[in-house]
Formats: C-alpha cells, structure tokens, sequence
C-alpha cells in the first residue's frame, strides 16, 4: 500500500473548508458531476482526433444512492486517471490550488462561498472519507484506488476494474445525512446540472403499476444535453423558444418576446433571455436569469453582471468569460462583464426596435405589459435610453399608440403654448379624473395615459431631454389654462366683491387633513362648471416623488396638499350667487367697509408721508398710530368676513356647488360625503 501526504502544508484545511462553506455545500455536487462531464467529453474529443481508437460505449455519467454503506457515487467513463494523473491532478494540483484558497480567503467567508470551481476537494464538506476508484483510457493503465479521510494522508493502491473511467465514492458524514435521500440529490441535479452536455442518470425511470410506483429498465436521465441556448436561432422555432421557456419555468406566465444571444468575439456569450409582462411593483419580479458557465449552473442571482432593469428579464446567459471566483464588487469593474453587460443592453434594444418595426400591431398590442420595462431601462441606462427614444410609445385615451415624434407631430397645432412649449397633457388616473379628460378632449385637446410606476421620474427625464416639451396632469388647472395660448378675459369682478366671494367659498370648504384650498377667481364661459378643483403641477410632482421615496424630496412630502378652488364668475350659478350675497350681506357690511375704508386710506397716507424716511427717522408716534390702525381695519375684516361666512353658512347652493367639484375630483368623502346627500335630498323636496 501507497501512502503520501498531500500537497498541503497547513495542517489540516478541511475543517476550515467545511466551516466556511457550510451554507453552501451543495455544491459539491456540481463539482464532481462536471468533473465527469469533463473527463467524458476529454474523451470524445480525443477520439474525435483519433487519439483514442477504442469503443466509446455507453458515455452517461451516473449518480447513486447506497444507503446501507452511506455513500454517494459519482461514475463516468471519461477518461480516467493514472497512478501518476492522481498524482499530479489529484495530490498536487488540486490541493495546492484549495489551500492558496483558503490562505488567501480564510478572513472573507463570502469570498469562499461565493468561489465557484471549489473543485474536487470540495467533496469532504459532506464526506467523512472519498474513494476515488478509475482506469484510464490508456493502454496498459492499471486501475487505481485512492482514499482519503479529511486528513492530508491519503493511499494509493492498485485495484480491479474492467470498466474505463472514474467512480468517484463519497462516504457521507453523519451531519450531511440528507445527501443520502433521493429527493435531495434529484434536486440538485435539476438544479445544477439541467443542461449539462452529457446525460446524467440518476437511477431508473417509475412508472405506476396497479397502484404503485415501479421502476421500469429505463435510465432516469435528469438533464437536456443539447438546451435551445446553444443551438443555431437558424434552426429554431418559435414553439422551441416557448418550450425552453416552459422547461426553465414550468409555472410562469407567457413571456412576450424572447432574444437569442450569440457571440464569440470578443468574448463568449450565448443565452436566450425573455420578455415577461411585467406587473406594477418591480421590485418583486427581479432575478429569474439563470447564470451558466459552459451549461453548469451557477446562480440566479445576476446582479452586477447585467444592468438593473435587465434583471427583469428572464431565461439564461452562458458565458465562460465571466469570473466567478470573485467577490461582487469586483465583477463590476471588470472589463468584460462591462462589454458582456452593454452588449446585451445593446442587443436587447435592438430586439425591441426590430419587433416594433416588424410588427407594430402585435408590438403595440403587448406595450402594456411591456412598458414598464422599456421605461425603467431609459431611466438607468443612457444607451438604452438613445435607443428606446424610438420604439417607447404613449397611449393616449382612446387608446392610440404614438412614438414621441409621431406624438410631437400630432399635437403641435393644438397644443403649443403662448411660449412655443409643446404641452402634453396626461392623465395617471383615467376614472377619478375622467370629467377633467373630457373637458380637455371637448377643447381638442389630446390626453395620454401615464399611470406606470416610473412614469413620475420617465416625466422628469423627457422634459429634460426634450427642450420646450412640458408634461401637464390634465387636472393641473382649468381647461383654458392647461395649455395658455392668450391671456384670459378679466373676471369684472370689484375689489368688494372678490373679497366677499373669497370669504363666502372659503368657509364653506369641508376641513380636511392636510388640506389647504386657495380660492382664484376665471372667467371661464357660461358653459363651464361653477367651481373647479385643480392642483399645481409642479407641488403635485414633487409630492408624488417624495412619496416614492428619497432624501431631500421627504421636505414635500411634509407639506399639506394644496388645491386651487377656481370659481368660474362667468357661470350664470355664481354670478346668482354673487347677487344674493350682496342683497344678503351689503346692509350690514357696507358700513363696516367704508370705516374700514377711511382707515384703510389713513394708513396709505401715513405710508406716503414716511415713505422716504429710514425706518429709525420715523416718529414714535407715527408708529403707534398705524400699527393701532392696522389692528383696526383687521378686526374690521373679520367682522366683515363673519357676516359673509354667517350668511353663506345657511346658503345651500353654496355648499352644494363646492361639494359638486370636490366630488368630480374625488374628494369628497365621509361626514361631508353624508352631508351632501342629505342636502341634495333636501333641495329636490
Ligand atoms: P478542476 O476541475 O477545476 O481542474 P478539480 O479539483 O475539480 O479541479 O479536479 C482536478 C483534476 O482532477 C481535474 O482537472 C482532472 O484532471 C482530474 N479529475 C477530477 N475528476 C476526474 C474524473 N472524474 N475523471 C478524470 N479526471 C478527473
């Protein structure tokens, strides 16, 4: 019997490999598979250049369970090894590289468990022992025996087997029992090891019979040796896409388009990778791209290796060129992960703009589920932005499809402003602001949907990079003023009446949370409702920014909303109002008005007479006397105000013509909701 220490000079790594990588040993099952997989396919190759002139046979690679030894066995009938392959290969080489490993790593465990290709010595996280039994391809090769137990001791002896090729035998240790049990291994192997390009057996097919389940002769072959992704597009269809895609993900949704990826200069890349619909919170649909490296499995977890808003996509990329031995960070910066990365963001917009210019129905047809997409890509990535300009669409309310030039086109006579801003006016809620698109339709005017989750931030960007483009929400203001194309006509109104109108709507808002109402007064047309609702575009935006979240825009989220209440004065309702109020009112208040009125002039007098003075030269006196009098027209107001406010208290048509509006804006609600039923049923009596 042979006997040697191998390659290690730390005294035993084991116990720091198994502690390191106890979260994630798993993985040495993907190792040893994929080293039979090499092994095989050394040997195909060397017998495809005539190397190897022997029978290739039978090439699968088999797993196997043996519960009343405990092990797991891993055969193939690669290549084999020789006493001095084991030597070099196994002794040497395979343990050197795992202990320069484990120096270099044994501070940082992410970095160990992140490492990929841990390689053959990853077998003793689970094992208390590993046997590895083989014959080489090799005339005149004697089979070998070589067994070690986690120390750096190992044997090597001559043994007996006929067969070409390595078993590789795994006495399980008592704490990794569950590498013994069926289940766990066939789910590995799925997960691992579904595309590898040799079969893998995992015991016999099952069939049932009479009531039970029986193993049929038939090899139960877990892995696709020939995946779509490495196939020719030219040879495939679209039912081959959907079919990978079913076998990828058996219980997802229908993805709308897929892209077949295919390079080999400068770099390695091949993958499909899938548009799914994608649903209103992103959050939740991130990371279903399979990351591969030559078919083995290696994460799905592709952040830092694509752009962000790729990791919506779905399906897989292959690529021997990423390094997967390196922490995250580091594949960030490097070089060809950044090509791999623009590569595919350039592909991928090439894909979007050939569908669309193909076949803009069905492109149109599936925008919906799509823009969420194309948006979230414009808004991380300058490239795809370049490229999205021309294939992201809007819709409008009659649901119309229109690219930003088309759409530019259509609207420039209509909705151009006094400035020569091109305003386009959008809706985010097609029902609780339906009276306001209508509004606008009746004046000509087109309204498009904007309701996606980014369209906030994809607003902000397109008025950044289109000058004189200007988004406006259709309620932002009153129809003549969405888009101001002349200066209004004057509201006629006298300084006593706007102040008495003023008072009269203003106390008669329901209070609400933080709510703030200005009464403004337009002349709008007999035709147009008495009283409109709008809210400034600008504090509306910032609004809904702050409340999707971020730093400096948290100081909007803490003002209260506040709302224009427009009151049309042209409207015959009003102008009634206007009248009643004054018959109502005009006894009382007139009197107070015009004492107010001698006060109010005295302090414009005293203001003139000052008005060169500093503030220091001012008498004493003078000071005095106009702060008492501006406490004295101010009181004066209020008793003015209190018989306004006393009088439209009692006035339901006031109250009912506020409710009306804030009901078409959605925001009546509660005791005032009740309210204004009750007074409706009243006025109908
Ligand atoms: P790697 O596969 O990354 O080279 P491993 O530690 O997994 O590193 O394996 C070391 C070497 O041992 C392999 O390169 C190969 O030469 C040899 N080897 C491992 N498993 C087998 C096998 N089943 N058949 C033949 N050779 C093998």
């Amino acid at each position: 019997m042979a006997k040697g220490n191998i390659g290690v000079t730390t005294d035993n790594i084991f116990p720091v490999i198994k502690k390191f990588l106890y979260s994630d040993h798993e993985i040495f099952l993907r190792e040893i598979v994929s080293n039979a997989v090499d092994a095989t396919q050394k040997l195909k190759t060397l017998a495809s250049v005539g190397e190897f002139k022997g029978e290739l046979g039978d090439l699968k690679v088999s797993v196997s369970i043996d519960k009343n030894t405990g092990t797991l066995t891993i055969s193939d009938h690669g290549i084999g090894m020789t006493a001095d392959d084991i030597e070099k290969y196994i002794n040497q080489i395979a343990f050197s590289g795992a202990e320069e490993f484990v120096e270099k790593y044994k501070n940082d465990a992410n970095a160990i468990i992140g490492h990929f290709g841990l390689g053959f010595y990853s077998s003793f996280m689970v094992s208390k022992q590993v046997e590895i039994v083989t014959l080489s391809y090799k005339d005149g090769a004697k089979a070998m025996r070589w067994s070690c137990d986690g120390s750096p001791e190992f044997t090597l002896d001559e043994t007996e087997k006929t067969t070409r090729g390595t078993d590789i035998i795994l006495h399980i240790d008592d704490e990794n029992k569950d590498f013994l049990e069926e289940s766990r291994i066939e789910g590995l192997l799925k997960k691992y090891c579904k595309f590898l390009p040799i079969e893998i057996a995992f015991g016999k097919k099952k069939e049932w019979k009479d009531g039970k389940e029986v193993e049929t002769e038939e090899d139960n072959i877990i892995n696709d040796t020939n995946p779509a992704w490495i196939r020719k597009p030219a040879d495939l269809k679209d039912e081959d896409y959907d079919k990978f895609y079913r076998d990828l993900y058996p219980m997802g949704e229908n993805p709308l388009f897929y892209i077949h990826l295919n390079v080999d200069y400068p770099f390695n890349l091949t993958g499909i990778l899938y548009f799914p619909k994608v649903k209103n919170n992103i959050e939740l649909q991130r990371n279903k791209i399979q990351l591969y490296c030559n078919q083995v499995f290696v994460t799905d977890s592709v952040e830092g290796i694509v752009p962000e808003f790729l990791t919506l996509l779905h399906g897989v990329i292959d690529s021997p060129d990423i390094p997967l031995n390196v922490s995250r960070s580091y594949l960030q910066s490097d070089s060809n992960v950044k090509k791999i990365s623009s590569h595919i963001t350039k592909k991928v917009a090439d894909r979007l703009q050939e569908i669309f210019k193909a076949d803009r129905s069905q492109y149109e047809e599936k925008w919906d589920n799509l823009s969420l997409f194309v948006v979230y890509g414009m808004l991380t990535e300058e490239k795809f932005y370049e490229k999205a300009e021309k294939f992201m669409l809007f819709k409008n309310t009659d649901k119309k499809y229109f690219t930003l030039e088309e759409y530019k086109t259509l609207i420039t006579t209509e909705q151009t402003d006094k400035d020569g801003n091109l305003i386009v006016l959008y809706t985010n809620n097609t029902i609780d602001q339906h009276s306001y698109i209508e509004t606008a339709k009746a004046k000509g005017y087109d309204v498009i949907i904007l309701d996606g989750q980014l369209d906030n931030h994809l607003i902000n960007t397109l008025e950044q990079k289109n000058e004189k483009m200007r988004f406006v929400r259709v309620d932002a203001d009153v129809v003549e003023r969405l888009i101001v194309k002349e200066d209004l006509s004057s509201t006629n109104l006298t300084d006593t009446q706007r102040d008495a109108l003023t008072t009269v709507f203003r106390s008669q808002v329901p209070k609400m949370d933080k709510t703030e109402f200005m009464v403004t007064f337009e002349n709008l047309g007999s035709n147009a409702l008495p009283i409109i609702i709008t809210q400034q575009e600008f504090m509306r935006r910032m609004k809904d920014m702050s409340a999707m979240g971020g730093g400096m825009m948290s100081f909007y989220g803490e003002m209260p909303d506040s709302y224009n209440l427009v009151v049309n004065t042209a409207n015959p309702i009003i102008e009634r109002i206007l009248k009643t109020t004054e018959s109502a009112c005009n006894a009382n208040v007139a009197p107070i008005l015009a004492e107010k009125k001698k006060i109010d002039d005295r302090i414009t007098d005293i203001n003139t007479e000052n008005k060169d003075k500093k503030y220091d030269e001012i008498s004493q006196e003078s000071k005095d006397e106009k702060s008492a009098l501006e406490k004295n027209s101010g009181e004066l107001r209020s008793k003015a105000d209190a018989i306004y406010s006393e009088f439209a208290k009692e006035n339901k048509e006031i109250r009912q013509v506020i409710d009306l509006a804030l009901l078409n804006n959605n925001m009546l609600r509660g005791e005032a909701l009740s309210n204004f039923v009750k007074r409706s049923i009243d006025l109908m009596k």
